[in-house]
């Protein structure tokens, strides 16, 4: 009796896959929700936002049609979606999707690669090597980078940390693999107040607590102040940022990195969405002198648009990164190939380089180039269309932040309530140097100077 039931099952699920309808159905949704993201709201209505009680129900005692499933995925959560591949979500730095990238992420989902090991699939471990290689010239990284691809800069952050960990206590006698954390010569980590929280959390899960860490204050832009730096020497492990998640202010590398290289120290640089300035002509100089950093770690999922999750994390100190992700010192008989879990955490993982290497090819290094000056031009004139309406700009926009406030503060609260109410654009709230603004960060593909137009009229609406 099961096994006949198994039977039938698994005879229904051969059918789905066979006849071909539920994918033109799911096709048919994707393309209708392609068509109304440009007049959709940005952000759900209360009214739409009623219809996710429909998944308030118990477990199916037996199973559901395919069809049905699909249906009321589209039904109830398409309009309970944030029109985030729209080109007016600005809310935190969230990127959009290249159509290419979807597609081939489309295509590469019925692959259904375990991007683990090449044993797992030939064609993620051939990619990865490819987008490292890219990656190493766009970013003018160090022959000996290596990279790792993961779920986001969290997890790269995390993957940096972990090695400048491994590596400092190495150089100081003590195996972190083999000794652990007990007793171990003190790293000093030394950051600068406005670190990204996904780099506290990293601290936290590695246990260097808050406590420890040397604090040092930044300057009026966000940025690291030189001024303050301490001495450094073989167990300082320095955290800089490519892209303040505020103003966009990208720290003084050069003089740092050159201070740490001096003693042995080590650099870690979060460029979450700022690294990728180092890819752009007119905004390099942003970057300089970054490439003298240790590890970095970076998105595709925000500037580059690639879907996510797509995390990278390069590093220069590869038998550090790998020894550290691994616990072991041994590695090197896992395999003679490159193989992709050596450097993440993960062990069964996506094989998100796929689209990531989809996205280097079809854009090329003009592509990006171009793509990403034009989410620095389109923050300028959106900026400037702010002021003559009398906003306040309150950062210098050097990459693709913008931070907006009205005259007073509660002025710019309500206003900026008024937005998300709108359904006309989105941005989020921020605090900077003790003030309540808004947010704006420009970084998808699909955003045109119309919708800056656009959203310069939301924001004076919303105000009035
Ligand atoms: C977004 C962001 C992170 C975290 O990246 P995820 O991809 O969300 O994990 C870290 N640092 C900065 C500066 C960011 O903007």
């Amino acid at each position: 009796m099961i096994e006949e039931e198994k039977q039938s099952n698994q005879t229904k699920m051969f059918a789905d896959l066979n006849k071909r309808e539920i994918f033109e159905q799911a096709k048919t949704y994707a393309f209708a929700y392609a068509d109304q993201i440009p007049e959709m709201e940005v952000f759900p209505s209360e009214e739409s936002q009623k219809l996710l009680q429909g998944f308030d129900e118990a477990l199916p005692k037996t199973q559901t049609s395919a069809q049905l499933v699909l249906e009321q995925l589209n039904q109830l959560g398409g309009p309970n979606t944030i029109a985030q591949t729209g080109g007016r979500y600005f809310g935190f730095v969230n990127g959009g999707a290249l159509p290419v990238a979807v597609a081939t992420k489309w295509l590469s989902d019925f692959w259904d690669q375990n991007g683990g090991l090449s044993l797992t699939s030939p064609i993620n471990a051939k990619l990865e090597m490819v987008c490292e290689k890219w990656l190493r010239e766009l970013f003018s990284l160090p022959d000996e980078t290596v990279a790792g691809f993961v779920s986001g800069t969290s997890t790269a952050n995390i993957c940096g940390l972990a090695a400048a960990r491994y590596r400092l206590l190495k150089n100081a006698g003590w195996d972190i693999n083999v000794k652990g954390l007990n007793g171990a010569p003190k790293i000093r980590v030394i950051a600068h107040q406005e670190v990204h929280s996904s780099v506290k959390k990293g601290l936290a899960i590695l246990g260097f607590g808050s406590e420890n860490i040397e604090w040092i204050p930044s300057d009026d832009k966000g940025c690291l102040d030189l001024n303050h730096l301490p001495e450094l020497d073989a167990l300082s492990l320095v955290l800089l940022q490519a892209g303040n998640v505020n103003t966009g202010a990208f720290d003084p590398f050069s003089e740092v990195c050159d201070q740490a290289n001096a003693v042995g120290a080590w650099v870690h640089v979060d460029g979450a969405f700022g690294l990728w300035a180092a890819a752009c002509e007119s905004l390099s100089y942003l970057t300089t002198g970054m490439e003298k950093a240790t590890s970095w770690a970076v998105d595709g999922h925000k500037t580059l648009n690639t879907p996510y999750d797509c995390g990278i994390v390069l590093c220069r100190d590869e038998p550090a990164m790998i020894s550290a992700l691994q616990a072991t010192a041994d590695y090197l008989a896992f395999s003679d190939r490159r193989e992709p879990l050596l450097y993440t955490t993960e062990m069964s993982k996506r094989s998100r380089a796929i689209e990531l290497w989809s996205c280097l090819k079809y854009l090329g290094k003009s592509g990006v180039d171009e793509m990403i000056t034009g989410f620095h031009l389109l923050a300028n004139r959106l900026a400037e269309g702010l002021k003559v309406h009398d906003f306040r700009i309150i950062n210098d926009v050097v990459f693709n932040q913008v931070l907006v406030a009205c005259e007073t503060e509660e002025r710019t609260k309500d206003t900026l309530a008024n937005i998300q109410k709108s359904g006309e654009c989105w941005c989020g709230p921020s605090t900077w140097k003790g003030e309540s603004v808004i947010r704006v960060s420009v970084c998808s593909w699909a955003t045109t100077k119309e919708d800056i137009e656009r959203t310069i009229r939301a924001f004076v609406h919303a105000r009035n």
